[in-house]
């Protein structure tokens, strides 16, 4: 794709910034250099947010029409779309994920922003005629302020079009930081905007580590809300930082969901199911199935399918066509992964696919692996891996798979396989997290909002929701005509 060089986009622009160096980055699948993101100084967030704050208070884009936002949202959809290619290599090149499943993050991106863009015209309120005599009270929704944005690395594009154009078509401003190991396609997007027609400064980003740039942000007292896209342990972080100056923030955080296939399930969709939930995104996804809890009835066939097809599964170069796994985002993470295969190991659960790293590529893979017989105890069973391994857990009852897949301190996603409509809806309405899927996994659309409960955060993404936390209400209650006084003087007439 030839090599990137990115400086900080602030007030519509690219400018050096004020950081000293920048953030070299290594294709995870090649160890080739592919981009260098500035590195950048809190001098930085101090430009983007004063930026953002004035796009906001004087600027055109608060002010402009639904339909003229909803406009400029378009136009950046078409753009994203005429870039598809572009940004798809970035995504693959940046991420090391694989070429078939990356184009879904940059439809999906396109399909974000035009949904955003309808919003822009539905931005309402409420009114009440019905409060007292020659009362009206309006309830008017208005844009939240100046946000800050915080994206994790897994999907670049995709998680930054959840946010983005949610603010913007509620009339925010912007200030996005970007994953340090992913910054590209933010500032490719950000310059699309510009080029859609997107006032100056309504949206600025700005690359660099999150214990400089992301805690600046996100501690800075410009700003009027936070929506926070990574781990739970930064977001914990982010939610304290956010409380020293009374922000409002959105965190959406990590997840160990549970992937329950029950005995009258459509098995070949649910093997499928299964494939997907742990290796889409070579298992580098939030709300990845990573926990399969299969009924004991039909374990040992169900277990020996997937073993099956995962060992036929393809590992290596993210943009042949044919691959299944990539390369993981960088040696610290795939040796991470690694410690958790030998930890699996060594608490007792049944290794029964892969568990090594893959040799012989030049970059951070890991072959596709899957344990049996995991328990609650073992780490594999409660903590996020994030890479292509698997943990599988029999069951008997309903009851012993409701209790499993609750046993965690997630709260993201959790997916159910059985054709029983009894079934689904009483152990959707048992299962405690934010999102539930049946007979589909890892499924969605830009109407459907993302929310996690326990550790995995709070807040809504996408749909009506996820637009409303980029609102305020404003309560505006008007008397017209002659009233009684509203304190009638006591004694003194
Ligand atoms: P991370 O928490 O390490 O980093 C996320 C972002 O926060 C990065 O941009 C990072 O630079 C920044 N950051 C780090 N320290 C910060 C600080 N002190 N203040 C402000 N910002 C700071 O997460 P990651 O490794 O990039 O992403 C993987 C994690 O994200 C996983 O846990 C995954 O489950 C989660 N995730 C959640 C969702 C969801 O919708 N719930 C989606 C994708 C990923």
């Amino acid at each position: 794709m030839g090599m990137r060089s990115y400086q900080q986009f602030i007030g519509g622009r690219f400018v050096a910034g004020w950081g000293t160096g920048s953030i070299e980055r290594r294709a995870p699948a090649s160890g080739e250099r592919i981009a260098t993101y500035a590195d950048g100084s809190p001098t930085d967030m101090d430009l983007a947010v004063e930026s953002a704050r004035i796009a906001f208070e004087e600027g055109p884009w608060p002010r402009m029409s639904g339909m003229e936002r909803a406009e400029v949202l378009n136009r950046l959809a078409e753009l994203i779309r005429a870039n598809r290619e572009r940004l798809l290599g970035i995504e693959v090149e940046e991420v090391g994920k694989p070429i078939r499943f990356a184009r879904g993050d940059i439809d999906g991106a396109i399909g974000l922003t035009r949904y955003a863009a309808s919003l822009a015209m539905q931005m309402a309120g409420l009114s009440y005629t019905n409060i007292g005599e020659g009362k009206t009270a309006l309830v008017t929704r208005e844009p939240v302020g100046v946000v800050a944005l915080v994206t994790p690395w897994n999907f670049p594009a995709l998680i930054l079009s959840q946010k983005v154009p949610f603010a913007l078509a509620a009339g925010c401003t912007v200030v996005l930081k970007p994953s340090e190991f992913t910054s590209g396609s933010a500032f490719e997007i950000a310059a699309l905007a510009s080029e859609a027609g997107l006032p100056a400064g309504a949206f600025n980003v700005v690359s660099g580590y999150g214990a400089t740039v992301g805690d600046h942000l996100t501690t800075h007292p410009g700003i009027d809300f936070v929506s926070f896209t990574g781990s739970t342990r930064t977001g914990s972080r982010v939610v304290a930082n956010t409380s020293r100056h009374l922000v409002k923030s959105s965190v959406e955080l990590g997840g160990k969901s549970a992937n329950i296939v029950f005995a009258d399930a459509d098995l070949d969709a649910a093997i499928d199911g299964a494939l997907m939930g742990v290796f889409f995104n070579n298992g580098e996804c939030c709300v990845s199935g990573s926990r399969l809890f299969v009924q004991s009835s039909i374990a040992d066939q169900f277990i020996a399918k997937v073993v099956a097809r995962a060992r036929a599964m393809k590992v290596g170069d993210p943009f042949d066509e044919d691959t299944d796994i990539g390369a993981l985002i960088d040696s610290n993470h795939l040796e991470k992964v690694a410690g958790f295969v030998r930890g699996g190991i060594e608490d007792g659960a049944e290794l029964v696919l892969g568990g090594n790293i893959a040799g012989g590529m030049a970059g951070h893979f890991h072959e596709a692996t899957i344990f049996d017989r995991v328990e609650p105890r073992m780490a594999i069973f409660r903590e996020e891996i994030f890479g292509p391994v698997l943990s599988i857990t029999r069951f008997d009852t309903t009851d012993d798979a409701v209790r499993l897949a609750n046993d965690t301190a997630y709260g993201l996603s959790n997916y159910i396989w059985s054709k029983n409509i009894d079934t689904v809806l009483t152990v959707a309405k048992r299962l405690r997290s934010g999102w539930v899927q049946a007979n589909t996994i890892i499924d969605g659309a830009p109407q459907l909002p993302l929310t996690g409960v326990k550790g995995s955060g709070f807040g809504y993404e996408m749909g009506q929701a996820g637009f409303e936390e980029f609102t305020q209400l404003k309560t505006l209650l008007i008397q017209t005509g002659s009233r009684a006084p509203v304190f009638p003087i006591r004694g003194g007439q």
